[in-house]
């Protein structure tokens, strides 16, 4: 992992509790988010485009001494000290809360930085959840730190059913993930964390988001078959999707980083009908893996694939964007049939 001078600030938004529209991937109702930033800086990060960072430069200017909130994601961390008490208090005020089929008023924490990046993240975060279980809220944690999550297992493990963590464990192989996630754990150190966790009765989910392109089926199952040791109550997947000013930046840094194989098959993929062959041949491979290694799989399609695949594939797509996730938490509902098939025929070859 490199170092890198990060600036620290503090964040002054008022905002505790969002609605969100990650129910749309089976994942929450709500966000809390305990950082503006995140010292990992994944060159693929989505976040620093959003208009929680993109539409504050004044705050970033003014506290961690930011110009350019995209090209410097990575270098700066606005903490939300304050949060947990001020969500104990929105908690007790709020009367309505919402649930959808998909989100299942579960809370996110934190799907716009990484709650266990650093100490100072993971008071805060230890400090939320808390707060959020005691008052029986579905908490869902996502951390590509779980070792750092492990000094709070105590509260974990009193929240019982109330709480999950996950890690995004995209590919296995470690100097593949440390050219675009420079600063982030490498896979192993975040599955072992997840093993601990399951290891102490905590209910563990694994997120293979973005799988690269450079990995076969071989590598997929392997990859699979390492994840079954956290005895994950669901795998979510999706491929990468080349989108926004940050793609550019993750080719550089894999080439920069002397993964030119990476690089390459990055770069092929800012060609949409590429894009779309290799999107579908992990997803599908993904699904009969899933099956094979009997594990819950459940597949994030981005609904634009559709206008790049057959009419059967994107009957198959549609299926998969309404099918329920398979994982029980938050007293899920759980689909009551089979995962949509695809017709070998219907695909691109291997
Ligand atoms: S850990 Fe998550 S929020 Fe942080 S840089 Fe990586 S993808 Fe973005």
């Amino acid at each position: 992992m490199s170092q890198k001078q990060v600036n620290t600030g503090d964040d002054p938004t008022k905002a505790v509790l969002s609605e969100s529209g990650l129910n749309s991937k089976h994942l929450c109702d709500y966000v809390v988010n305990v950082a503006t930033g995140c010292r990992h800086g994944c060159k693929f990060c989505y976040v620093p485009s959003t208009p929680a960072v993109r539409t504050r430069p004044d705050m970033l200017k003014e506290q961690a001494g930011v110009n350019d909130a995209q090209r410097e994601w990575g270098n700066y961390v606005l903490y939300r000290d304050n949060l947990p008490e001020r969500l104990s208090n929105h908690l007790d005020r709020k009367q309505k809360w919402k649930q959808t089929r998909r989100g299942c008023g579960v809370v996110g924490i934190s799907f716009s930085t990484d709650c266990y990046m650093d100490g100072r993240a993971g008071a805060i975060t230890r400090d939320a959840v808390q707060t959020l279980t005691e008052n029986e809220k579905y908490t869902r944690v996502l951390s590509r730190n779980p070792i750092l999550a492990l000094q709070d297992h105590d509260v974990f493990q009193e929240a019982g059913e109330y709480v999950t963590i996950g890690s995004s464990i995209p590919c296995l192989h470690s100097e593949s993930v440390a050219a675009i996630e420079p600063r982030a754990p490498s896979p192993e150190h975040r599955l072992r964390g997840l093993i601990e966790f399951d290891d102490l009765g905590v209910q563990t989910y694994v997120s293979m988001s973005p799988t690269y392109p450079t990995l076969d089926k071989d590598d997929l199952r392997m990859q699979l078959k390492q994840i079954a040791a956290c005895n994950p109550a669901v795998v979510f997947h999706e491929p990468i999707n080349p989108r926004g000013a940050n793609f550019e930046m993750t080719v550089d840094a894999a080439r920069e980083a002397g993964q030119e194989k990476l690089a390459q098959e990055l770069s092929k993929l800012q060609n949409r009908e590429r894009w779309a062959e290799y999107a579908m041949k992990h997803l599908r491979w993904v699904q009969e893996l899933g099956e094979e290694l009997d594990l819950p799989v459940h597949l994030w399609p981005d609904k634009n694939l559709r206008n790049y695949v057959s009419p059967d594939e994107a009957k198959w797509i549609e299926k998969w964007r309404h099918r329920q996730s398979p994982e029980p938490f938050g007293e899920r509902e759980l689909p009551s049939t089979k995962p949509p098939k695809l017709e070998r025929h219907s695909v691109t070859a291997d």
